[in-house]
Formats: structure tokens, sequence, C-alpha cells
């Protein structure tokens, strides 16, 4: 507290993330990074353009990240018009809620959910309500539609939902869109790469049928990039036009050089990301597998990260007892949800050393 604070900052309540302890040998399974390297393409792409001229560095980078946004056009097949990028997902997030979110009627989005919608709720003073998930942790579309067309100001979750892991069907996200066409309906796509084998179920395939519809994701998760920072969002150019003038109200070069480079060569090695979002699926099913083996009930999961309780087993206990087996798992104090853990797809190895040290608790 200080005097020379604005209020609304008196009013925050921040965002807290998952830590990122400097300690070596740890097993991280507790922020969803993914556990393979980026594809080797990223790095040449970043050398590259740093060693083609060490005097680079002293301009400004392309502000409207033209080279990126074509990137990520070739992968969803659309117009580079539809397509906006910023310093990561999280960036675009914020910006969506305050170019688009924010309106007399309140924001919905279900109770347990990413904790960063109200934290961007009560930094741009947006009204919102939580609406409740089901027994199973699923969000009921109803239940949103049923609030009338007139009175609700957007919508915004995860598909799949975090920190649940389950995904709402396309279909009923068409529903939702339909149902309430004077809404920005926000899909917020950070693991939907981990959603299918053979078909990705992203809602880009919904957003020329829907102008209210705006997809987010990020290069964190799938693309192996959470260092890097970089994030888009995929919808009609009317919404990607608000996007784009908050942006141009606040960071003209939210992506460095580095990033631009970085992140459009990872999009475009279509057979690295094939192949590592492959082997995070299958380690999930044996994982899953493993822990329901071990008496867990996990949800089915369509995420890098699969959310699990034991009914004998106090979940704040087990992550404190793999914390000192160097284990690290994310536990929320959260109502609802407190008796789970949060586990990240680490590689095979990981996942079995953390199967094992389960093993030695539970017994
Ligand atoms: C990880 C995550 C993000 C943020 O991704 P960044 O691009 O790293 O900021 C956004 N939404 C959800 C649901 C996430 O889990």
């Amino acid at each position: 507290m200080s005097r020379f604070w604005s209020p609304v900052v008196h009013g925050l309540t921040p965002y807290v993330p998952g830590e990122q302890p400097k300690l070596a040998n740890l097993v991280k399974l507790n922020t969803n990074e993914n556990p393979y390297p980026p594809s080797p393409r990223v790095l040449d792409a970043i050398r590259t353009e740093l060693g083609n001229d060490a005097d680079r560095l002293k301009l400004y980078p392309d502000p409207t990240g033209t080279q990126l946004k074509a990137a990520v056009a070739r992968h969803f097949d659309v117009a580079p018009e539809w397509v906006f990028v910023g310093n990561s997902s999280d960036e675009v997030l914020a910006h969506t809620f305050q170019a688009l979110l924010k309106h007399d009627a309140p924001l919905l989005f279900p109770d347990i959910t990413y904790s960063f919608y109200p934290v961007y709720c009560g930094l741009y003073g947006i009204d919102f309500e939580a609406l409740p998930l089901d027994e199973q942790f699923a969000i009921r579309v109803d239940d949103y539609l049923s609030r009338g067309a007139d009175k609700v100001g957007g919508v915004i979750f995860p598909n799949p939902n975090a920190p649940t892991g389950r995904l709402l069907a396309l279909d009923e996200i068409a529903r939702l869109a339909e149902g309430l066409p004077d809404s920005p309906i926000v899909i917020d796509e950070a693991y939907v790469d981990f959603g299918g084998l053979d078909a990705i179920p992203t809602a880009v395939a919904l957003v020329k049928r829907h102008p209210n519809v705006l997809v987010t994701q990020t290069l964190s998760k799938s693309r192996s990039l959470a260092g890097l920072r970089v994030g888009f969002a995929i919808g009609q150019p009317a919404l990607i036009e608000a996007l784009t003038r908050v942006k141009d109200s606040f960071n003209s070069y939210p992506l460095d050089r580095l990033a631009l480079v970085g992140a459009s060569a990872a999009l475009d090695d279509e057979a690295y990301f094939e192949q590592t979002r492959r082997q995070v699926i299958a380690s999930r099913e044996t994982l899953s597998n493993d822990l329901a083996g071990l008496g867990f009930e996990v949800l089915p999961s369509a995420a890098n990260f699969v959310f699990a309780r034991h009914p004998a087993h106090d979940a704040a206990a087990l992550a404190a007892a793999l914390r000192e087996r160097s284990i690290i798992v994310r536990h929320f104090k959260a109502a609802r949800i407190d008796q789970f853990l949060r586990i990240t797809l680490g590689t095979d190895a990981q996942c079995a050393l953390l199967v094992q040290a389960l093993k030695d608790i539970l017994a």
C-alpha cells in the first residue's frame, strides 16, 4: 500500500503464476510447459536473425508482425487479416478483455477456469458472473443461453478447459455462438493441439460462419516456446481490428525480432509439431491409466495435463509429499477442486518417476 498508488492498483488481486524454482534435477510438472524442446528450426531462425547483421537489434522490429501473421494464416488456412499476434496469449487475452468483453451486461465464464480471467476483469473494471460447471466439470451451454441474448456482455472459456482438461464439442460452441449472436464468444485454445490425434478440434473452423467467435492460441504449450512469449488470435477482421486498436494504444512493438522469426519457424515445422503433440497425447493415455491403477479418479483430459484426485488421500498432502521427492505438481486451494492435483505431462521417464513416487507415498 502506498499513497502514490492509483485507486485501481489498490483494488487489484493479481494472478499468481505457478512457481519456477531454481533447483536442479527437479521433475517439474506444475506449469504445463512442454517436456520436449522446440523445433530445431526455431533456434536456426533466431541464430540467423542475430547472425545476419549484428546491428539489427538497434532497429525496431516489424510493428505489424507480418511474417508471423502469414505463418499463422498458412497453418490455419485463413487470410492474414483474420490474424492478430501478441507477446504471449496472456497479452492477447488482456487486449481482448479490453477491446471486446467490456459491456454493460456481465461477462460470463465457468466457476472453475483459468484464474487470470477475473484478474483482467479487475484490471479493466469488467462486471462478470461465474457459472458453475456440472458435476462432471463440463460446461453447460444452456446455462449461458438461458441468460437471454441481450443480457450477456460476452463469454470466455478455455477449450479444453483449465485446470480440468475437459473438452467442449465444437457443435456445442456453435450452438452458443448462434444463440448469443450479439455477444463476443472467446475460445481460449491454449491446449487445443492436444485435443485429438487425427483432427485438432479448433474453433477456427467456426469463425467463418460466426462473426462473434474469436479464438486465441499460444506457442507456449504445443510448440514448446513458453520462454519466447508468443500468442495469437483468429477471428473476422472486425474483431481483429478491435485488438489492433488496443495494441496500438498500448505497445506498437509487442513482439521482438527473435520472437517473430522463432515463432514463424515453429509454425512452419508441421512435422515436428505433429510428432511432439502425438507423443504428449500418448503419454497422457499411459499416465491416466497408471494413475487409475493407483486408485485415482482421473478426469478425461484433452490437454497436456491430467486432473486427478484420490478418494483416500488429501491432495495438498500428496503435493507436499511429492515435493519432498523433488516432483512438483499444481494444487489449487479453490472450492470444488481442492482435492485435485493438476499434473503436467512430462517425458515418459518423468511420468514413470511420478508414478513410482505416488506408489511409495500411498503405500
Ligand atoms: C498457459 C495458458 C495461457 C497463457 O499462455 P501464454 O501464451 O504463455 O501467456 C492462456 N490461457 C490458458 C488457459 C493457459 O493455460
